[in-house]
């Protein structure tokens, strides 16, 4: 049977990162966020929720989904960010249980960012957080081009805090150090997680 690992963490924690490195050990690795783009596009009925409550104009001429118009008013409020959240999580759960138990691998990989806020604990046997602190997200998303400071506090505001996530890990994984230091402690999860396995 596979072992499925939950790898989460804030934004810019490392946790693609981690993902990766437990792929190149042999994991099947299950990506929320890949999902996440998946099940939005054109035609989609996810679509059609996503217009009906943040707007028809945040999907373009082709029908595809306008992202950054989406984010701006999906993170502008609390509320809003829970509407967004109760349109795409029960989605993406859905997906990631077929794909999770259809996996050969003897260890298995889900790589979900709001994997303790939106509850799917019970799809995972460990929760591995990866952790640091609150400046090294910023500046290691930040330095990615792919989000100004801003909207990584932004998204920061829309995950759980960071004791709350490492209160609920099995296992934290501190990632302050360099990319030596995490591939070698994802080398030693990797050997605990395989004994589990057997
Ligand atoms: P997440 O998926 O949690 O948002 P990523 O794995 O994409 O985070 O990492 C964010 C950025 O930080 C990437 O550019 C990645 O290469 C870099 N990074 C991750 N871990 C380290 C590290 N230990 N030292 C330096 N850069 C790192």
């Amino acid at each position: 049977m596979t072992v499925i690992v939950g790898v989460t963490g804030g934004i810019g924690s490392g946790k693609s990162t981690v993902a990766r490195l437990l792929a190149e050990q042999g994991a099947v690795v299950v990506d929320a966020d890949a999902i996440a783009r998946a099940i939005v596009e054109p035609g989609s009925s996810v679509l059609a929720e996503l217009a009906q409550r943040f707007g028809s104009d945040i999907v373009d001429d082709q029908g595809q989904l306008r992202r950054s118009l989406l984010a701006e008013r999906a993170f502008a409020s609390l509320e809003s960010t829970q509407d967004l959240n109760a349109i795409m999580h029960p989605r993406i759960q859905e997906e990631a249980k077929r794909l999770l138990v259809a996996s050969p691998a003897k260890i298995t990989v889900y790589d979900m960012p709001l994997l303790v806020e939106t509850d799917q604990r019970a799809l995972v046997d460990v929760i591995v957080v990866v952790d640091v602190p609150e400046e090294v997200q910023i500046s290691r998303a930040s330095a990615t081009g792919r989000f100004s400071a801003e909207q990584v506090r932004q998204r920061m505001q829309a995950q759980a805090t960071r004791s709350e996530r490492n209160n609920a890990a099995d296992v934290i994984l501190d990632n302050s150090g360099s990319l030596a230091d995490l591939a070698l402690s994802v080398e030693q999860l990797w050997a605990a997680l395989s004994e589990q396995a057997v």
